[in-house]
């Protein structure tokens, strides 16, 4: 950030405008009129967003493909992971409950993910994606659709409730949602939006664009 020009950047909490000014690594500037915090120099946060984001697509590829958890009745085991979940509920017609999951669970984590690995990836190696802008967008709109702690809840309690009537056997899904769970939340707590426009604007200066 430190061979940025001077910027005017507005407080988002009373609106003064001051000029920015380069910190050191791990530093905060504050408002100068409410104390609000405006930015923050966090170091390496392209590279430790991309780090974590990578580890949750791997950790969401094994959620999703094996089984959630496994209900034994009268010795015989029925498995069932997320995507039999879904096609249950909507075959016992809660069709709108189906398509929540569908898409809180599976479809927005999987954008967020793929927008996040497409926006990272070529930064971290100093080029810049076509259509960042589009993917920066998509990501603001993601980011609050993405449930899968509500999800993992949910899941919960349905265990403890099976768990009085059936012998039922958690699955390597159920580890991978809840670990995917703090990873997600790790990824939304380093990602700076403010460094990837910082990179951009580095980028498209090195390759000479205004
Ligand atoms: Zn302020």
């Amino acid at each position: 950030m430190a061979d940025r020009p001077a910027q005017l950047i507005a407080c988002h909490y009373c609106d003064l405008l001051q000029r920015e000014i380069p910190l050191n690594p791990g530093c905060t500037a504050s408002c100068s009129r409410c104390g609000a915090v405006l930015y923050r120099n966090a170091t390496d946060s392209i590279d430790r967003t991309l780090a974590y984001t990578l580890a949750a697509a791997v950790l969401f590829a094994v959620a999703n493909t094996f089984p959630i958890f496994s209900i034994e009745v009268q010795g015989d085991r029925s498995a069932i992971n997320l995507y039999g979940a879904v096609a249950s509920l909507w075959d016992q017609e809660m069709k709108s409950i189906a398509l929540l999951v569908l898409i809180t669970a599976i479809v927005m984590p999987a954008v967020e993910l793929i927008s996040m690995t497409y926006l990272l990836l070529p930064l971290k190696f100093r080029r810049v994606p076509p259509g960042c802008a589009l993917f920066m967008r998509t990501l603001r709109y993601v980011e609050p659709w993405g449930m899968v702690e509500v999800f993992m809840l949910g899941v919960l309690v349905s265990l403890v409730k099976l768990t009085s009537s059936f012998k039922v056997i958690p699955g390597i899904a159920l580890w991978s949602f809840g670990a995917l769970t703090l990873l997600l939340a790790a990824v939304a707590s380093s990602f700076s939006a403010r460094d990837v426009w910082a990179r951009l604007e580095q980028g498209n200066k090195e390759r000479g664009e205004p």
